[in-house]
């Protein structure tokens, strides 16, 4: 039978979200997401103020319990919070670095309760900068190989070792990263998760140009770093348990299909402008539209098994080996879009700068190439292919990636 008390509750909300968004969201922000604010958009009065009521009001953490500062709702009023943001073009301005996404939830799953009263409140209120410290020059997929070592010097540690590919390291406050502390055992064992501070002389980061040419992520350099006894985050030598699961955390986090430049004005639309139309506003090109159409299907696909993952979840984050599942579909939708928007564009799709190009063709250009990142970062499309036959389909185990 259909419960229609609940679905009265959620309108319920739905008009206090309603009510609270009109009262705290500046309507000069609409539409402009974190990935289209300049720096004085960032820097203004209404983006500040935005900040502070979210942060205050723990929406940008919806789902998070309400001691530590987070909204403390069900998954269902959350979704119908993002529903609400989505439909006056709010944005949530706390979405910088990996808090909210990735440390925050695995500081919830596996941090002591002093650790939570620590950590999670900064993070809810966006006060703090967080990245995420687990490759290395010779530890990529095969990360188990990690050599950055913590050596316990009795009331602390001592870490040396280097990071690559540290996204954020440059700006951040603070770094989840993976250590060996106990060299003479197996490679996935003796590795120990660490929340270290990165505001030290013995750390220092040099940023790396990226493709699209920004410079986000990092070589990161530990001499002698320091970190007290309690920065260990679970136990002693079982760190790869907690790295796994902030993985996880992150794969879901990487769902939603947005990279690689994709425009939000449908594909379709983006066509009528660059390429021939027929008599009937159809694009003239056959092969173009029929591979158009069934990109647009796999996205709709996509978004449909989103909604239904998020749904069945029960888990309000849905950090599961599922997530590599919808990380690669993702990734496809996302890169596919990006190639298919290039090739409609013809010669205005080739423009790095200059009067020729407007500012939408220049951006999707450099969205194209930074989305190649996408089939990498998190653990590669490959890597993930792994993990959904060992862990979902239990083929037989041939890499030690996981
Ligand atoms: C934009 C960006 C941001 C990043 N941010 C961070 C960050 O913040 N923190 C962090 O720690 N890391 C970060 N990374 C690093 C990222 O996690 C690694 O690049 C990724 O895990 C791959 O490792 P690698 O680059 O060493 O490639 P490799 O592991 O050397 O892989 C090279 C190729 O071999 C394939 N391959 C490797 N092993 C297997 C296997 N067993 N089976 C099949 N194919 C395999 C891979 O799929 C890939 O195509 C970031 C990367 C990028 C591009």
């Amino acid at each position: 039978m259909a419960d229609f008390g609940g679905d009265l509750e959620l309108e319920d909300f739905r008009a206090e979200a309603r009510a609270w968004l009109e009262a705290n969201f500046p309507a000069s922000l609409a539409g402009k997401g974190l990935a289209a604010l300049t720096d004085a958009l960032v820097d203004s009065p209404e983006f500040s103020a935005w900040k502070k009521a979210i942060g205050e009001k723990g929406w940008a953490t919806p789902t998070w319990p309400t001691q530590y500062g987070g909204g403390g709702l069900p998954p269902a009023q959350a979704r119908v919070l993002t529903q609400e943001m989505a439909r006056i073009g709010a944005f949530n301005p706390l979405m910088f670095g990996m808090g909210i996404t990735m440390i925050g939830p695995t500081i919830l799953d596996y941090g002591t309760e002093a650790q939570k009263q620590t950590h999670i409140p900064r993070i809810v209120r966006g006060e703090v900068r967080w990245c995420v410290g687990y490759s290395e020059p010779n530890a990529g997929s095969d990360l188990a190989s990690l050599q950055t070592r913590a050596v316990d010097a009795g009331d602390h540690w001592v870490i040396n070792g280097q990071k690559t590919w540290t996204s954020g390291a440059q700006w951040s406050d603070w770094c989840g990263m993976l250590v060996r502390t106990d060299p003479s055992a197996r490679k996935h064992d003796g590795i120990s998760f660490m929340l270290v501070d990165m505001h030290q002389p013995g750390i220092e980061t040099r940023p790396i140009a990226l493709i699209a040419g920004a410079s986000p992520f990092c070589e990161t350099f530990i001499t002698d770093a320091v970190a007290p006894k309690d920065a260990l985050l679970g136990q002693l030598n079982v760190g790869w348990t907690v790295g796994k699961r902030l993985l996880q955390h992150e794969r879901a986090s990487q769902t939603g299909a947005m990279g690689g430049g994709g425009r939000t004005v449908p594909l379709h639309e983006v066509a009528r402008k660059y390429v021939a139309v027929d008599a009937h506003g159809r694009i003239e090109d056959q092969d173009l539209r029929t591979r158009l159409v069934r990109h647009q299907m796999d996205a709709r696909a996509h978004a449909l098994t989103l909604v239904r993952a998020a749904a069945e979840a029960k888990e309000a984050n849905g950090a599961t080996n599922a997530a590599s599942v919808l990380k690669n579909s993702a990734t496809h939708v996302a890169q596919t879009r990006a190639e298919l928007t290039l090739e409609i564009m013809g010669a205005q799709g080739l423009g790095w700068a200059g009067e020729d190009f407007n500012r939408e063709e220049l951006e999707t250009v450099r969205g194209w190439l930074s989305g190649k990142a996408m089939s990498i970062y998190g653990g590669s499309a490959e890597v993930q292919n792994n993990i959904i036959s060992k862990r979902i389909l239990g083929l037989p185990d041939t890499t030690h990636s996981s």
